[in-house]
């Protein structure tokens, strides 16, 4: 089939260099198109673009005028034309809405050619709707949009996003196929599993500290009632004996819900007969007055230490522009 060499194509009259691009469509046969730019546009906007128009592929296709073709064999069409339109300032051929599809097709150039800034104005009119509908309860909707805040670089939906995931997540991340840098997944997992690693080892060095030979916690019978009281309690919860692996289907969030929730006893809270129920009424918040012998306090206090440890990731995401760079 011949290549397609419309109006459509042409993104300057005058340009120097044919962007080959292939348009994948499923009921038809692949269509080649030949995009007619100017490489000092696109090299103003990318330095990946820069480099590649300092080397060969130079080719000539009329007289006396030399332009080079560039195959870009591998890039979505489609993002691709949307992108030119952008990068030659013609906003008539930019769409202003677009589908999440067409969004991560132009995420994955934008992150190839390092188009951030250009895009920028435009990010900013599609993102919205996009967001509002974003669905990110499964490990591929997450992934997708952790990749989509960090290729457009949105620092604070890239955070809350990563923040999701490692706290809400019930399984480790990976890529799902996007160019998503391994070390951002890595990250994820590694605050995930600190924190769910923190409250078991907490937890055993509690019983420990309970089952240890010499002077008590508080006295003999205070210490045997509380140490009875927690194993009784982790148990009801699936947390006795201490698991020494994760569930690999644990979140944080629900983890910590369970032992947050949990609300212990002890000799000396029964004797001074202090309040059992919350005066007003907010169970989670409310713990026994400080006494050192009773766990609720000291517990739930870890927990909200561990909570607020775990927190989403920064762009520019160190790892994220070491790759960049290496290419
Ligand atoms: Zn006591």
């Amino acid at each position: 089939m011949a290549p397609r060499r419309d109006r459509d194509l042409t993104f300057d009259p005058t340009g120097d260099v044919l962007l080959i691009l292939t348009e994948n469509k499923s009921n038809r046969p692949n269509q080649q198109l030949e995009a007619k730019v100017s490489s000092r546009h696109l090299a103003l906007a990318s330095e990946v673009f820069r480099v590649m128009f300092d080397g060969g592929f130079k080719e000539r296709i009329g007289p006396g005028q030399p332009i080079r073709r560039v195959p870009l064999p591998d890039d979505d069409a489609k993002a691709m034309m949307i992108l030119l339109g952008i990068l030659h300032g013609l906003s008539g051929r930019v769409p202003k809405t677009i589908r999440l599809r067409t969004f991560v097709k132009i995420g994955i150039l934008v992150d190839k050619y390092q188009l951030q800034e250009a895009v920028e104005v435009y990010v900013d009119r599609w993102f919205q709707p996009l967001w509002d509908a974003a669905e990110y309860e499964t490990c591929a909707g997450l992934a997708k949009w952790i990749f989509l805040t960090s290729a457009f670089n949105l620092d604070s939906e890239f955070k809350m996003m990563t923040w999701y995931a490692i706290y809400r997540g019930d399984q480790s991340i990976y890529d799902h196929g996007l160019p998503l840098p391994a070390a951002i997944c890595t990250e994820i997992d590694r605050q995930r599993t600190t924190a769910l690693e923190g409250l078991l080892d907490y937890l055993r060095d509690l019983i420990k500290r309970y089952t240890a030979r010499g002077r008590p916690q508080c006295s003999e019978l205070c210490d045997a009632l509380v140490l009875g009281d927690l194993i009784k309690k982790l148990t009801r919860v699936g947390l006795y004996p201490v698991p020494e692996v994760i569930d690999a289907s644990w979140t944080l969030e629900t983890l910590f819900w369970k032992v947050k929730h949990l609300k212990f006893l002890s000799l000396c809270q029964s004797a001074a007969a202090l309040p059992d129920q919350d005066p007003s009424g907010s169970e989670l918040e409310w713990v026994p007055e400080a006494r050192d012998c009773n766990l609720t306090c000291a517990i739930r206090a870890k927990v909200n230490e561990l909570t607020a440890e775990t927190h989403g990731l920064e762009l520019p995401f160190e790892t994220t522009r070491r790759r960049r760079s290496d290419r």
